[in-house]
């Protein structure tokens, strides 16, 4: 069933495609990150925690152990046939090909996926993983996430992000010349960024074509390189008004069949340091909806 929310959910798209509801699997797929192995660097993105964004995934266990588990727990709150495994922690096309080949294909044996969703960084995809993933693309419902985080070029080098804005360009335009869809990852809140920079992002994003797109509020773990530097530096973090009122406003110039994937982060609570508001995930969603409501706008509305 639809959401008739103002904005077009993931949840939403994937039941039109579907006809039937799909959830997402969250899967390690025991992958490292160039920019924590030393080989572009040994710090990692300034926010990034140990687990390399994985949070909720469980390392220890197999691929098809880690499916079993969360079919499992899914199926204990609604009726699902239908799984999305979303290869998450980490830097999921860092590897030789046969290697990823393997990974994604025990994904894929399982009768339950209907498609796989890969997060990765753009200095990580070859002429061979390209065409891989084209051929993939043909036979499963394929999407890739890239972290872009900002397009600000000074906030970028600040958080260690390790490449271009171009290199991000390069990895969107081999992508989508292939048709496969395209996630990019924001976060609002980042150290010395205002309002003007985070629209300036979105308005960037708005027009690359990509499928999807998901908005993080920046948070800081105990576990991550973020925690010290704020204690060091402590700079503004925004307030659950602000960032509402910021993501209220993106949605506005996005088109309108751009799929939103993610409205707000999703810190583990038990390592959460500030802001505190971040842990109520729902609280943040139900307050977007409110405020596009009261302000009677919706997505699209100033796209052009
Ligand atoms: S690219 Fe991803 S996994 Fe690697 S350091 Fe940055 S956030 Fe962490």
């Amino acid at each position: 069933m639809l959401s008739g929310k103002r904005y077009n959910t993931l949840n939403d798209e994937l039941y039109r495609f579907f006809n039937e509801k799909v959830s997402k699997i969250s899967i390690d797929g025991g992958f490292t990150c160039p920019n924590r192995d030393g080989l572009i660097s040994d710090k990692g993105c300034l926010f990034c925690s140990e687990k390399g964004a994985g949070e909720f995934t469980r390392a220890n266990l197999d691929i098809n152990e880690q499916i079993s588990e969360q079919i499992e727990i899914i199926r204990k709150k609604w009726d699902a046939n239908k799984f999305i495994a979303y290869f998450q922690s980490f830097t999921n096309t860092y590897g030789d090909l046969s290697d990823l080949r393997t990974k994604y294909e025990k994904a894929l044996n399982r009768k339950e996926v209907v498609g796989l969703a890969i997060a990765t960084r753009p200095d990580c995809l070859s002429d061979e993983i390209y065409d891989y993933l084209e051929e993939l693309n043909g036979r499963t419902f394929l999407w890739l996430e890239l972290g872009l985080q900002t397009t600000n070029d000074f906030t970028a080098k600040l958080i260690n992000r390790g490449y271009d804005k171009e290199v991000y360009e390069t990895a969107l335009f081999e992508l989508r010349k292939r048709n496969i869809k395209v996630v990019t990852h924001l976060i609002f809140g980042l150290p010395n960024e205002d309002k003007n920079d985070m629209i300036e992002t979105v308005k960037y994003i708005s027009k690359t074509g990509i499928w999807g797109v998901k908005f993080h509020s920046l948070y800081i773990q105990t576990n991550s390189r973020l925690y010290k530097y704020y204690l060091e530096n402590k700079f503004k973090l925004l307030s659950k008004e602000e960032y509402v009122d910021i993501v209220c406003e993106s949605l506005t110039y996005l088109p309108k069949e751009m799929v939103i994937h993610r409205l707000t982060g999703d810190a583990d609570r038990n390592l959460l340091f500030e802001p505190k508001w971040s842990s109520d995930k729902l609280g943040v969603i139900s307050s977007i909806d409110k405020r596009l409501k009261e302000l009677l706008i919706f997505q699209g509305i100033n796209y052009s």
